[in-house]
């Protein structure tokens, strides 16, 4: 299936200059969303994997049904404020803005093998953070799985000791 075919690309959205990969037209076809996490599920098959975690929102959607296929645990990752127990919180820069998140601090155990996964790697910043998050808790990141990758942006620079695993990359 040629995923890029059903994803829509907006230009110049949230603002001028972006190119904005719009997944909602792959989310509302069922048969592309399944095909979708059954190739990550595929991609991810020779990590070890104990739990998912996912930042908000776009990772839920992602993630969620990554861990249900592999029948492992979710943890989301969420803006600050948001989570009801007590958190850990680390800030960051985002593509077009800043941003904090947070984790509940019993969402992982040490030396837990998580795997994170989201929508999109543009500059690495959410997913960088949401590796910070984990290893404070001391867990293990065995890699990041995305649907797309920014290619120009070269976010996996930031991780260079992380796994980046992509379904689909643009330039
Ligand atoms: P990064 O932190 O710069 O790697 O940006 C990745 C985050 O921004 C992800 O959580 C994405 O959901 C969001 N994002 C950035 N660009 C796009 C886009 O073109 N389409 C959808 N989400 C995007």
């Amino acid at each position: 299936m040629d995923f890029k075919e059903i994803i829509r690309v907006i230009p110049d959205f949230p603002q001028a200059g972006i190119s904005f990969k719009d997944i909602t037209t792959l989310l509302m076809d069922g048969g592309a969303y399944h095909q979708a996490i059954d190739a990550l599920r595929e991609r991810v098959a020779h990590l070890q994997i104990d739990l998912i975690a996912g930042p908000e929102a776009r990772g839920f959607v992602i993630g969620a049904p990554l861990a249900y296929a592999l029948g492992v645990g979710f943890i989301p990752i969420r803006k600050s404020g948001k989570l009801p127990y007590e958190t850990i919180e680390v800030g960051y820069d985002l593509e077009y803005g800043k941003d904090r998140l947070a984790m509940h601090t019993d969402a992982v155990r040490p030396g837990q093998n998580v795997l994170i996964a989201d929508d999109l790697l543009a500059t690495g910043g959410t997913i960088s953070t949401a590796v910070n998050l984990v290893r404070q808790l001391g867990g293990n990141v065995v890699g990041a799985a995305f649907l797309i990758e920014l290619e120009e942006l070269n976010g996996r620079a930031k991780l260079p000791d992380v796994e980046i695993i992509s379904l689909l990359s643009y330039d």
